[in-house]
């Protein structure tokens, strides 16, 4: 645990905020985990602690120590709160860009001076979310990845204004965190989605034109470039309408065709087929 750092907040308690809470935890920080709903508190706790039974069960996490980074966590409704004491936060709220531009106004009028402010954003310009602050220099993107207590890399993407300090003490917290950090600068799709989206996209185009089935187009890139799943499926992990989101982010900021979705992939988003969580994407995960 980085001393200076120890008090720490997480804002947004889905998917990603309850991982981040749980390796800060984990790590010997104290996390206040915010959200707007105490459901989504109550639910991302819950989570926090089966996770770490699975941790204690294969044996990477002693029963004691589970104990000790539990009680590390304070849930809070209240923002203003919940960052007065804060040295760093780390927003993972809903991707949405006036969200998020209200909520770093409210980071920035209520975590001290001094504090880091840091997003999760998946696609959304870190320079911009850092304009609307008093505090540009002290803004910048932590992109964890999903699962978060499993998945080693953290992207840091710095922003126009991001002092090399911010940038070196965010690559140093992610290290205590057991990470992988990579830096990069900010430019849309930052590297992972900029190089993962286009290639999702192609695949889709690939079933779109009826060059092969989804079966061989997985198991193709999977077998031939030994990854761990194809694309197909990966884009149904990831859901259908967050890639297109992602995809338009790309072709938007960089005005080049070669980022225009699939129109299947269009088709299928509006049609409410995301993947996995609504069942039904490119396979089908009803009948299993
Ligand atoms: P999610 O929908 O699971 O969770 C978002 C949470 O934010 C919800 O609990 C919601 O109640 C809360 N929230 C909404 N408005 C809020 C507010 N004003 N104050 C506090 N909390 C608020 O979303 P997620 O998948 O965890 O994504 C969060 C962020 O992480 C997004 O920016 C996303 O792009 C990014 N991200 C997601 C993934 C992924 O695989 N899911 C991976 C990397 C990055």
């Amino acid at each position: 645990m980085i001393a200076k750092f120890q008090k720490v907040a997480v804002i947004g308690a889905g998917t990603m905020g309850n991982g981040i809470a749980h390796v800060f935890a984990q790590s010997g920080y104290e996390v206040n985990l915010i959200d707007v709903q105490q459901a989504a508190l109550e639910r991302a706790f819950a989570t926090i602690g089966k996770n770490m039974d699975r941790q204690v069960s294969k044996g990477a996490l002693t029963e004691a120590d589970k104990t000790a980074a539990l009680a590390r966590i304070q849930l809070s409704t209240d923002l203003a709160a919940a960052l007065k004491d804060r040295a760093l936060v780390v927003e993972a709220a809903t991707e949405n860009v006036e969200l998020k531009f209200r909520i770093f106004r409210e980071m920035d009028a209520h975590a001290p001076a001094h504090a880091i402010l840091a997003t999760n954003t998946s696609s959304i310009s870190v320079t911009q979310i850092a304009a609307v602050t008093q505090r540009p220099a002290q803004v910048i993107g932590m992109h964890f990845m999903n699962p978060v207590p499993v998945m080693k890399l953290v992207e840091i993407i710095s922003g126009y204004d991001t002092s090399a300090t911010v940038l070196a003490d965010t690559i140093a917290l992610s290290q205590d965190l057991g990470k992988e950090p990579h830096a990069s600068n900010d430019y849309p799709g930052f590297v992972a989605n900029r190089i993962l989206m286009p290639m999702i996209n192609e695949a889709a185009w690939t079933l779109h034109e009826g060059v092969a089935t989804k079966e061989a187009i997985d198991n193709i890139m999977k077998l031939g470039m030994n990854h761990p799943m194809g694309p197909l499926t990966l884009a149904d992990f990831i859901g259908l309408d967050v890639c297109l989101a992602i995809l338009r982010v790309l072709y938007d900021g960089f005005g080049n065709p070669k980022y225009a979705p699939c129109p299947l992939l269009v088709n299928m988003v509006n049609a409410g087929h995301l993947g996995r969580k609504t069942g039904r994407g490119f396979y089908d995960y009803n009948a299993a």
